[in-house]
């Protein structure tokens, strides 16, 4: 069996499954759940899996909604990652319902290739990548370790097979002052609103002198109670995120200045934490991605190499790729201009059209793990690329003015 017939039968394969992973994920999709509740969520998706005839470990790295999938032992050993965790209010507005059926459908595709070519197939179940970076735990916890490769698709508003993710941690900030009467007595106040407010002056001064693809942004959570009463008390959370890790330590320090020299200012006391999660910046594996795109095209879709919108955010794939080769690309589910994080979205990932992105995704990551098992050197290719012994890297997107 060649590469092309092996591709033709997982393709099949995953038509044949069309309507399963369809209510698989509308099931997902009607319940939604949070970051580490994915309790049905979970169970749904490795029971599928263990019918298929995948060994399944559930409660993997003592996250209960964590599991993994494994059919075939041998190497190269090749992951796809599903999420399955909802949003607050929107629910399923970020697509993982159909993260989650694309990786299973993927797979589950995959097994007469490990059967004919040899390596391992698994299905990383990664919880809570919402509000926790369930992969960062994990990615600390070793879940990753011993993986040649690592794959997820993400269901978006173009087909692109590169992330610009960058690296990124959230620091929490209190000011104590001292409390008086407004109007009678305001100097025997301190006030912890000003010293906020000072801080997001002096954040807002420092953002035109950072390295333009970094980003500074922050809400005030308490900023008093009484108009007539000086705040002695105020709160925030910011995120400081950065293209690499060690700009990111730099811009942490500046930030942080900014909340130091307010406290100064101000007389009112400062106490800060910064996040337990830090997410790593996304690695894209270039020589994965071109393979990827490939595959994606010959279902009749157009594959940019990068985002047109220049579009930044944060994810915790990106302390994955930092471990394994990987790649997080998007299959197109909704026009250009719809947001992530919508209730548009959240319909669009219950549609035709998310049905459709969902199969499509399934079959390119099918497709990629069969030209993997079947030609190992391509599998060299992808590791020499991480290890920088090749370059895989396009040339930098040009700066705009
Ligand atoms: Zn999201
Ligand atoms: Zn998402």
């Amino acid at each position: 069996m060649d590469t092309e017939r092996a591709k033709a039968l997982v393709i099949s394969e995953i038509e044949a499954r069309h309507h399963q992973l369809g209510e698989l994920s509308q099931k997902i999709h009607s319940n939604p759940e949070l970051g580490f509740q994915e309790v049905k969520a979970a169970d749904w998706l490795t029971r599928y899996l263990e019918e298929c005839g995948f060994s399944i470990e559930r409660g993997i790295c003592e996250l209960p909604t964590a599991f993994r999938g494994s059919y075939g032992q041998g190497k190269p050993a090749i992951a796809i990652l599903a999420e399955y965790d909802a949003l607050p209010d929107v629910g399923h507005a970020c697509g993982h319902n159909l993260i989650a059926a694309s990786a299973i459908g993927a797979a589950v595709a995959c097994k007469s290739a490990i059967d004919r070519f040899g390596g391992s197939i698994i299905v990383t179940g990664t919880p809570a990548e919402e509000l926790y970076g369930g992969k960062a735990i994990m990615a600390d916890r070793g879940a990753f370790d011993n993986l040649d490769i690592a794959m997820m698709v993400h269901p978006g508003t173009h087909d692109v097979v590169t992330t610009e993710a960058l690296a990124c941690q959230t620091l929490e900030v209190e000011f104590f002052g001292e409390a008086a009467h407004a109007a009678a007595r305001p100097e025997a106040g301190i006030n912890a609103l000003e010293a906020m407010i000072q801080s997001f002056n002096a954040i807002n001064s420092l953002r035109q002198h950072i390295k333009p693809e970094s980003r500074l942004h922050g809400i005030i959570t308490d900023g008093g109670k009484a108009a007539n009463v000086v705040p002695a008390h105020s709160a925030g959370i910011f995120m400081v995120r950065a293209e690499d890790d060690t700009y990111l330590d730099v811009l942490k320090q500046r930030v942080l200045n900014c909340f130091i020299g307010a406290a100064t200012a101000s007389g009112a006391r400062l106490e800060y934490k910064w996040g337990d999660i830090r997410y790593a910046p996304m690695r894209n594996n270039l020589t994965l991605a071109r393979l990827f795109r490939q595959n994606l095209q010959s279902l009749g879709r157009e594959v940019l190499l990068s985002d047109p919108g220049n579009a930044f955010g944060s994810t915790d794939f990106g302390n994955v790729s930092q471990l394994v080769p990987g790649i997080h690309p998007f299959v197109a589910i909704a026009s250009p201009v719809a947001a992530i994080h919508s209730s548009e979205f959240t319909a669009a990932a219950a549609s035709e059209a998310g049905i459709q992105g969902l199969l499509d995704a399934a079959k390119a990551l099918a497709m990629t793990v069969v030209d993997l098992v079947a030609n190992p050197e391509i599998v060299v290719k992808v590791k020499a690329e991480f290890a920088g012994k090749i370059s895989g890297q396009a040339q930098k997107k040009p700066r705009r003015n």
